[in-house]
């Protein structure tokens, strides 16, 4: 989402001017867009605005301004911290604030009472105020339709720092992804926080679910692939299940979060869900779409997490099988419930739980990929790979492919048998093209 965010900021600024450069030295204004998701987020950026100080402090001693601004969830959850630690900063602003950046901006080059901060929620959707996407440079492209997250897990800042629930009208959705696939764009994967909460005013004027908006994007001339992410399984609705099963557009892998398998756990990350709701959904999207592949999230040693509750987790996975799957160590996130709970989990107990974990998921991954050699996959070639004469795309389930395929062939959705797997790819030979 960040990288769509930055590119709707260059979409806006470019009016004023502003060009993208190659080198940080060359920059007259320099935006540090950033990630709270990370651990230690807020650390990194300070460590970064060390050199960032350097580099304006340079550029002064030989008479060249740069403005310096920080913007994204970390600008959002530390908000006056920034300037107060980092006051050569000149603006700060969170991540529903960026269609203001030209008026923030001129404030920021005046300069009058210090750095601007521009942390508020604004009474009306940025996405009303954006211009229209620049030209899309690839074969796929990101669509946000959704930002921010009711929920309230324990453990996350999300709903404070991108705010509350918000879906882009269709007719909006279904106009960038017109002019996206007129650029050359194949492929689309939608974005949202909580991208299956969508529920955007629909042509007829009610809402639509994401089920219906894949229908609808379906429908355009030369969009041949779909995919979304991240989703919740509370709104795993049937509208959804459905569009997998009907669409074949929609591409058969979804990245679904459980982060545990423990029923208690699940309570005191306030997820909403139990185990086996997670496990009946998977069940139901499997006899929709019997190819799907899954993906997830987890934490491991979440405050009061027992040897049992991490077992449960490990029999979660051992049961549902995962194509792939991020895994964290839990780490406290500032102003989240969790992170004032008093049963931390020490250090060492989250290192161990967290390798014994990847090594399942690892062994699953590389299963995934073995089973499917003599398969024939589709691929979006996408970018030439490293060696001479190869190109690179994905799958439908998400891994990469390399193939032997000319360059100009590029944006085309091919046919390839694969014929070996590595932990993290496939290569194959092309079989024919199903789609230009
Ligand atoms: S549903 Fe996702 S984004 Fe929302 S609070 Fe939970 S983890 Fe964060």
């Amino acid at each position: 989402m960040n990288i769509y965010d930055s590119t709707r900021m260059l979409d806006i600024l470019r009016p004023l001017g502003y060009l993208p450069v190659h080198a940080q030295d060359d920059a007259d204004l320099l935006i540090l867009n950033t990630c709270h998701i990370r651990e230690k987020a807020a650390e990194k950026v300070y460590s970064e605005l060390g050199l960032v100080r350097q580099l304006k402090n340079a550029k002064a001693r030989r008479g060249d301004h740069m403005i310096v601004a920080v913007g994204g969830c970390v600008a959002q959850a530390e908000g006056a911290e920034v300037l107060r630690r980092a006051p050569f900063v000149d603006l700060v602003f969170g991540p529903q604030s960026y269609h203001l950046l030209p008026e923030l901006i001129g404030r920021a080059l005046r300069r009058a009472g210090g750095g601007v901060l521009a942390t508020d929620f604004p009474v009306e959707p940025k996405f009303d105020h954006l211009p229209e996407p620049s030209v899309q440079q690839g074969v796929t492209a990101f669509l946000t339709v959704q930002e921010g997250c009711d929920k309230f897990c324990s453990f996350c800042v999300v709903p404070y720092t991108r705010g509350a629930e918000y879906s882009r009208p269709v007719a909006e959705v279904l106009a960038e992804a017109r002019r996206a696939v007129a650029s050359g764009v194949r492929e689309i994967t939608l974005l949202g926080q909580n991208v299956n909460a969508y529920h955007g005013k629909g042509p007829d004027g009610r809402p639509c679910g994401l089920g219906g908006l894949v229908r609808g994007l379906a429908c355009l001339p030369g969009l041949g692939r779909i995919r979304y992410t991240t989703s919740h399984p509370q709104d795993v609705d049937d509208e959804l299940i459905a569009a997998h099963r009907d669409v074949p557009e929609l591409m058969p892998y979804i990245h679904l979060p459980v982060q545990s398998g423990s029923d208690r756990i699940l309570v005191a990350m306030n997820r909403r869900h139990t185990a086996g709701a997670y496990r009946r959904i998977v069940e139901r999207l499997r006899l929709a779409c019997p190819d799907l592949a899954l993906s997830s999230d987890f934490i491991v040693g979440f405050p009061g997490e027992s040897d049992g509750d991490f077992q449960a987790t490990l029999d979660l996975v051992d049961e549902i099988g995962f194509a792939q799957a991020y895994s964290f160590k839990y780490s406290q996130r500032l102003g989240t419930p969790a992170a004032s709970a008093a049963d931390q989990i020490p250090e060492r107990v989250k290192s161990d739980r967290l390798a014994a974990l990847q090594l399942a998921l690892d062994k699953q991954k590389r299963q995934f990929n073995e089973a499917c050699i003599g398969k024939v996959l589709t691929v979006l070639l996408e970018k030439p790979g490293r060696h001479d004469g190869q190109m690179v795309g994905r799958s439908p389930y998400l891994q990469s492919i390399h193939v032997a395929a000319a360059a100009e062939r590029i944006g085309e959705i091919v046919s390839a048998l694969i014929t070996d797997a590595s932990a993290n790819s496939l290569s194959g030979s092309l079989a024919e093209a199903v789609g230009a």
